[in-house]
């Protein structure tokens, strides 16, 4: 009786140790699959970090990209209206006149470029004041080149029905805007008031 108490106990034992390590292995599976989820998960939130930074980036990439097309476009609106009024464009730029900036020759003019300006500009040969057109009519229409160069890229831009293009309408709405309250806006409002 004795020994099969024993024997018993030794069973019932050995059954709570198997149980207790099935257990055991159970929660080791369990924590192994909880581990793998969290790291599964973690390593999702970390992609969808980097996707958004990625996004952002290209984003900001291509808004500085909108921004100088929008500069040029505005920029060679008063190149043309300078030459019209026949003074001779020396430089266009997307930089500080005079700064720092890569510098491409087009035979007599010259095109500056830094993308951590923003500024852009027309220099002509000799002074503004010098070369200052005389009627009240050209004043307005060299000055006010930029502004109407932008208006009219933002009207063409409209006519595709890429969205790309309506961003670059809007980049373009933007600096009219910027432009109208700057300085082209007050040379433009100085020669319409006969100033
Ligand atoms: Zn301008």
């Amino acid at each position: 009786m004795a020994a099969g108490r024993t024997g018993t106990r030794k069973w019932s034992l050995g059954l709570n140790v198997n149980k207790r390590r099935s257990l055991n292995v159970e929660r080791a599976c369990e924590f192994f699959i909880e581990q793998r989820e969290s790291r599964h998960l973690l390593k999702g939130i970390k992609m969808d970090i980097l996707r958004a930074a990625a996004l952002a980036g290209a984003g900001s990439l291509f808004l500085l990209v909108l921004t100088v097309v929008s500069a040029f476009v505005h920029e060679a609106g008063h190149a043309i209206a300078w030459t019209l009024a026949g003074a001779r464009v020396r430089e266009v730029g997307y930089a500080k006149p005079y700064g720092a900036a890569l510098r491409l020759k087009a035979g007599e003019l010259t095109i500056a470029f830094n993308p951590f300006t923003v500024f852009a500009y027309t220099l002509i040969e000799g002074s503004t004041e010098q070369l200052s057109p005389a009627s009240k009519l050209q004043n307005i229409f060299v000055h006010g080149a930029g502004i109407g160069a932008n208006v009219l890229a933002a009207a063409i831009a409209l006519g595709f029905s890429d969205p790309l293009m309506h961003l670059f309408a809007v980049s373009s709405a933007i600096l009219v805007v910027q432009n109208v309250l700057f300085e082209d806006g007050r040379r433009v409002f100085l020669a319409l008031s006969g100033s």
